[in-house]
């Protein structure tokens, strides 16, 4: 088992990507602590199931993330493999953004990755190896109407993830992120309605002229794929592997 020993912690595992992942680093013998919001009986269900430990931090809070990363290190150990992974939509025209919406998807989908890893490196950097995966997006590389904070934050976080890697080159850390193009996930399935009004169309239109329009491969991407990606990136054979954006989106961003 390829984590045995090691510490890891992902944010936004109580659903979707996240909890995929964190399957799948449990599964090569990581202690995890899991994160997210979700039915309580469910979270310890899930805890239950995979050794994790569970931390309700609110992303959009730095004082609870800070926390959450005390608490983790307390308990399980400093963090070895960080994946910032918790994040948000709102669609909606650009003039009619909900100025709290903004800073919610901010402060969720990039600003939280700035804390956790900010506070994961010194550890890492001590040990001499980490890993930080940050799920990124295929907006991340491109913009689709209607997703102005979203697309913002997803460039931010590929930026945000160059210079980390840069910084920690040499101290046996790796910092990449994987971007997705459409995975079905209850992110995906939330954002129907929004986009039905917002272009005017039926169920059927979203899913086929919208969502999968720009996805070559006509399918959506799985989340055990991502997460074998994910788990490929923590491997020693992944440690030349940093500052990328790894896309994994059916060929979007190839057009
Ligand atoms: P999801 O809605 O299934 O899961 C999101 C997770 O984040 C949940 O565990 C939720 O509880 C958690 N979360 C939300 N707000 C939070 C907060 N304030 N604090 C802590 N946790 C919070 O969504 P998903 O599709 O699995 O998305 C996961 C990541 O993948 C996101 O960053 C998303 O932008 C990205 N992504 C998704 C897709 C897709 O098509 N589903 C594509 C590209 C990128």
């Amino acid at each position: 088992m390829i984590l045995e020993g090691k510490v890891a912690l992902v944010t936004g595992s109580t659903s979707g990507i996240g909890l995929a992942i964190a399957k799948a680093l449990a599964a090569e013998g990581a202690r995890l602590m899991i994160n997210g919001f979700g039915d309580p009986a469910e979270i310890e269900r899930e805890c239950a199931e995979l050794g994790a430990v569970h931390d309700g931090a609110d992303m959009a809070k730095p004082a609870e993330i800070e926390t959450m990363m005390k608490r983790c290190a307390d308990e399980l150990g400093p963090v070895d493999v960080l994946v910032n992974n918790a994040g948000i939509q709102h669609v909606s025209p650009v003039e009619d953004f909900p100025p709290e919406k903004w800073d919610a998807i901010i402060a969720i989908n990039l600003s939280s990755a700035f804390h956790t890893t900010r506070l994961a490196v010194p550890a890492m950097k001590q040990k001499q190896w980490g890993r930080i995966i940050n799920t990124a997006s295929a907006h991340s590389l491109v913009a689709s109407p209607f997703k102005s904070a979203y697309v913002a934050a997803k460039h931010g976080i590929a930026g945000f993830t160059k210079t980390v890697a840069l910084e920690t080159a040499t101290s046996g850390i790796t910092v990449n992120c994987i971007s997705p193009g459409y995975v079905w996930t209850p992110l995906v399935e939330k954002q129907i309605p929004d986009t039905m009004k917002a272009r005017n169309m039926t169920r059927e239109q979203v899913m086929n002229d919208v969502l999968l329009a720009g996805q070559p491969t006509k399918r959506f991407v799985t989340t055990e794929e991502i997460a074998a990606l994910a788990l490929f990136l923590c491997r020693e054979e992944a440690k030349s592997i940093t500052g990328t954006n790894l896309s994994m989106d059916g060929g979007w961003t190839a057009q």
